[in-house]
């Protein structure tokens, strides 16, 4: 079989400390725990082999995969030798294709130039930098380590060990921004040249720090027209700064769109490794255990750590890809989703369909269906009506 450009995930979950409006699965690291890193480390590798082993009885490995991101959490913790070790036991277990994109995200002031280097020269070809402001009052509020200092700083630490493809994570939308002050951290974004941006816009997610202060009502975010000013500010100003926006919160410079990313959006297969990590592959979706002790456990008996899988009919598999599609500019293809699962888009959607194009929150061109501008601002909504 061949499997349509697949990826590879890995999970670092580990932090210096926890944002409050984080939601992601990642433990505080106790200061100096080498020992907790190299235990995890060792697990991981042992996940990559047992994946490995599960591939090939399953007849399911793929000629080769088109992309490797390590995520976390904050995998630039990590010291240069277990990156090293990571990509080494991916590589000679998954066959990566010639050019694969490979990226790590990184936390400004966790790593040094000398580490960057080494990620370079050990195949690493792309950086996502969590910048996330470039105003000091507001990375403190967001209860982040770094400085806007250290964002430009590690900028200027990529390129000279010889990253031309990064990104920058901006988030916006944060408690008491105001317009002006969202403009400042995008401006000085552009100013460094990313290849890439990402502009999420702050959510309150449930559990955090930030959800129990804005239930006690110590936590204002902007308004919602302001929000949206910001959204529409910011497409205009990328838009003129010659980046493609081609995805909902994502811009990039011609050739550099996030290749991983991509594979979520278009709903193809990949393999999720480490604690927490989810996989989709050949309609089946499963997720890893989140517990670290459990996942270290279960890999030293060569158990694979899965704590979760589903298998999703075509209909379900159709409906997703639909739902995740929509988050790119450029839509679906209606004849290419109908051919890829053998189902008819209309017969299973079009009274939900016709009534997003009535209410102008979709728009069908030449056999692709695609969020409109409005639809942009109301994506939620109209994703759910594929669920
Ligand atoms: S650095 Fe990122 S993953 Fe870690 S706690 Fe903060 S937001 Fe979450």
């Amino acid at each position: 079989m061949r499997i349509d450009r697949p990826g590879i995930y890995v999970h670092i979950p580990f932090c210096l400390r926890k944002c409050p409006y984080c939601d992601f699965v990642s433990y505080p690291l106790e200061p100096g725990d080498a020992g907790g890193l190299q235990a995890y480390v060792d697990a991981l590798v042992q996940e990559v082999s047992l994946r490995k082993d599960w591939l090939e009885a399953v007849e399911l490995m793929p000629e080769a995969f088109f992309s490797l991101y390590i995520g976390g959490g904050t995998p630039s913790l990590l010291e240069a030798n277990h990156i090293a070790r990571i990509l080494e036991s991916v590589i000679s277990c998954f066959p990566l294709k010639t050019g694969a994109e490979i990226t790590i995200e990184v936390n400004p002031g966790t790593s040094s130039l000398e580490e960057l280097r080494t990620w370079r020269r050990l195949g690493v070809n792309r950086l996502s930098i969590g910048a996330q402001s470039f105003d000091d009052t507001f990375l403190a509020r967001l209860g982040r380590i770094h400085t806007a200092r250290e964002v430009y700083q590690m900028v200027e630490w990529a390129r000279r060990a010889g990253f031309i493809n990064v990104s920058l994570d901006l988030m916006l939308g944060l408690p008491g921004q105001s317009l002006e002050n969202w403009q400042m951290t995008l401006t000085e974004a552009v100013g460094l040249r990313p290849r890439h941006l990402s502009c999420y816009e702050l959510t309150v997610e449930e559990s955090t720090p930030y959800c129990a202060l804005q239930a006690q009502g110590r936590l204002q975010l902007p308004p919602e027209d302001e929000v949206i000013a910001m959204l529409q500010w910011t497409h205009q100003y990328l838009t003129d700064s010659g980046y493609q926006h081609y995805e909902i919160s994502n811009y990039a410079l011609p050739g550099y769109e996030s290749r991983h990313n991509r594979i979520y959006w278009e709903n193809r297969w990949y393999i999720g490794l480490g604690a927490a990590a989810f996989s989709y592959w050949d309609g089946r979706r499963w997720g890893n255990t989140a517990g670290l002790e459990e996942y270290i456990r279960k890999l030293a008996a060569g158990i694979l750590p899965e704590a979760y899988s589903e298998r999703l009919d075509q209909k379900g598999q159709l409906g997703e890809t639909i739902m995740l599609g929509l988050r790119l500019r450029e839509g679906v293809s209606i004849p290419e989703l109908e051919a890829r699962f053998g189902l008819s888009v209309w017969e299973l959607w079009e009274e939900e369909i016709t009534g997003l194009m009535e209410t102008g929150l979709l728009e069908l061109s030449q056999g692709r269906l695609r969020l409109t501008e409005r639809g942009l601002l109301l994506a939620n909504q109209v994703q759910a009506a594929f669920l």
